[in-house]
């Protein structure tokens, strides 16, 4: 089950500032590049991203003991320029999604700042994955930057008004989650969110 922590809440305002600001069509899915166009506008960065071979990545890094194969994005800030590798062997849906969740860290942290190369451990259209538990634990902090990424992507890859129109239109789930680009673990992600909000 999906409950929400007072820390999400920055997701949701950035969202809805690229919602506000992004000119879309609200009748088809929302270009990825109409996305990253928004967020370079806003933020003042140029944003470069390239499919990469995540296994080189791994090896590229042999201090660090952990497999990266299959993880599904790194960035890379260098003052204005943000450069973004999604891994190559994921699907298209994944792709796009793990670009987003990558914007999302851009829109939701506090100023661009100049990293190397970050490796995103919890990228996840399904926004129950992560156990409450250890979301609230202060050991795993950086769990909550993650989760809050994921919401930032769901939240812009699915404006609210879209997918009730979308769900009306469409004959079934998967219909709808294909009209996103998204699973359907995503709309079932983005409908908890929504119920979320009701509650609180
Ligand atoms: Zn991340």
């Amino acid at each position: 089950m999906y409950w929400k922590m007072k820390e999400f809440d920055i997701a949701y305002e950035k969202a809805e500032l690229v919602l506000k600001e992004m000119n879309y069509k609200k009748d088809r899915m929302i270009p990825t590049a109409t996305i990253i166009d928004t967020v370079e506008k806003m933020l003042k960065v140029d944003v470069r991203f390239a499919l990469y071979d995540f296994t080189k990545l791994s090896s590229a890094m042999p201090g660090k003991k952990i497999n990266l194969d299959d993880y599904g994005a790194a960035m890379a800030v260098d003052n204005n320029r943000v450069n973004i590798l999604l891994n190559e062997n994921e699907t298209p849906e994944m792709q796009r999604f793990s670009l987003v969740h990558e914007l999302g860290h851009l829109m939701t942290q506090k100023e661009v700042v100049t990293q190397p190369y970050r490796v995103s451990t919890h990228i996840d259209m399904d926004i129950t994955s992560i156990p409450k538990e250890i979301l609230e634990n202060p050991k795993y902090k950086f769990l909550v930057n993650e989760q809050v990424a994921n919401i930032f992507a769901l939240l812009v890859l699915m404006p609210y008004e879209m997918l009730v129109d979308a769900m009306k239109k469409q004959d079934s789930f998967e219909d709808v989650a294909k009209f996103f680009g998204v699973n359907e673990c995503a709309l079932d992600s983005r409908l908890q969110l929504k119920d979320a909000e009701k509650v609180n």
